[in-house]
């Protein structure tokens, strides 16, 4: 697990067993991605896939140019994927016969495109190379290719779409992958469990209280990203307008320090060689506190010693995690 970005200006994880590579949400702009995964150590075009949690602009941000660019499938719910077709269409409503009508357009685009496959590795590494060179120099040079005339055009064009849906387990190369609902004011919010290889990672960020169904797709993980993202009463004091303090208050809101603590105190089997705090709002938290609640919590199980509680990082990659 390489986490790119986490917090609320921007969300990105990479997840690879030794032969699959899949980057869950894309919340930074395509350049900023690339810059970051280049930095980790983890090569953009070796990426078989991009996952999306809920179409919030921190974890879609950079989503259709990447698609674009690396020409690889992206991987949704279906009320996920309107709601981001939605988003970016000027138009405020969408009828379903519209969206239907919006599906069969697309196919058609890319059966017509078929004959001229989206990345070849030609593309793909003289791209790596240049981001290498200049990353600035990649985003701004017109690309001639006919899918990003297209993508001028309309930017909810993708080079392929795949549907999920949450409780039923999917496979991506040797990655199985189990969706999960978790409450959030988003279309149809997810989280993920993903297992390879013996190994069992977990990512539940975005949710506004743990339900039953997201404490039990958390048994038996190796690495945990959880979500951490304010302590209460710097939220109270804190800048927020009152509507918004009160919608990441709600139940679709999101976890609080406490909320987390009580989660590993109460409900978590421990485990996880890594727990991964994440979503740290820059606002209302201060990383001290949250890997202090989290600790705490941790403490008073003296099983769970073993857990090692690491910070993601909004600004920077976090280094990689191996198991
Ligand atoms: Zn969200
Ligand atoms: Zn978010």
């Amino acid at each position: 697990m390489t986490v790119l970005a986490s917090g609320s200006k921007g969300n990105s994880v990479v997840i690879s067993s030794s032969r699959t590579r899949v980057l869950v949400d894309a919340g930074l702009s395509c350049r900023e991605l690339m810059r970051r995964m280049n930095v980790a150590g983890e090569e953009p075009c070796s990426l078989d896939a991009i996952l999306i949690t809920h179409e919030h602009q921190d974890h879609v941000a950079g989503l259709g140019v990447l698609a674009r660019r690396l020409g690889i499938p992206v991987y949704f719910t279906e009320p996920t994927h309107r709601a981001w077709v939605r988003m970016l269409t000027p138009r405020t409503t969408m009828s379903y016969a519209a969206w239907l009508d919006h599906i069969h357009r697309e196919k058609e685009a890319r059966a017509n495109a078929a004959a001229e496959p989206f990345a070849s590795s030609g593309v793909c590494d003289s791209m790596s190379a240049a981001v290498e060179a200049d990353s600035s120099a990649v985003l701004e040079d017109p690309d001639e290719s006919e899918q990003a005339t297209r993508a001028k055009v309309d930017p909810t064009f993708l080079p392929a779409v795949e549907y999920f849906r949450s409780g039923r387990q999917f496979t991506i190369g040797d990655i199985e992958i189990t969706p999960f609902t978790i409450p959030h004011d988003a279309a149809d919010p997810c989280g993920f469990v993903f297992s390879a290889e013996g190994i069992r990672m977990a990512l539940a960020t975005d949710l506004g209280y743990m339900p039953p169904n997201v404490k039990a797709a958390l048994k038996r993980i190796d690495v945990l990203l959880l979500e951490s993202n304010h302590d209460l009463e710097m939220l109270k004091d804190g800048p927020y307008p009152w509507s918004v303090k009160q919608r990441v208050l709600s139940r679709v809101g999101h976890l609080s320090n406490l909320a987390t603590a009580e989660f590993l105190e109460r409900d978590y089997d421990g485990t996880a060689s890594y727990i991964v705090l994440g979503h740290l709002s820059e606002s209302n938290n201060a990383p001290e506190l949250a890997r202090l609640a989290a600790e705490q919590a941790l403490v008073n199980h003296p099983s769970l010693l073993g857990n090692r509680v690491l910070l993601a990082e909004q600004t920077a990659p976090l280094e990689s995690i191996y198991m």
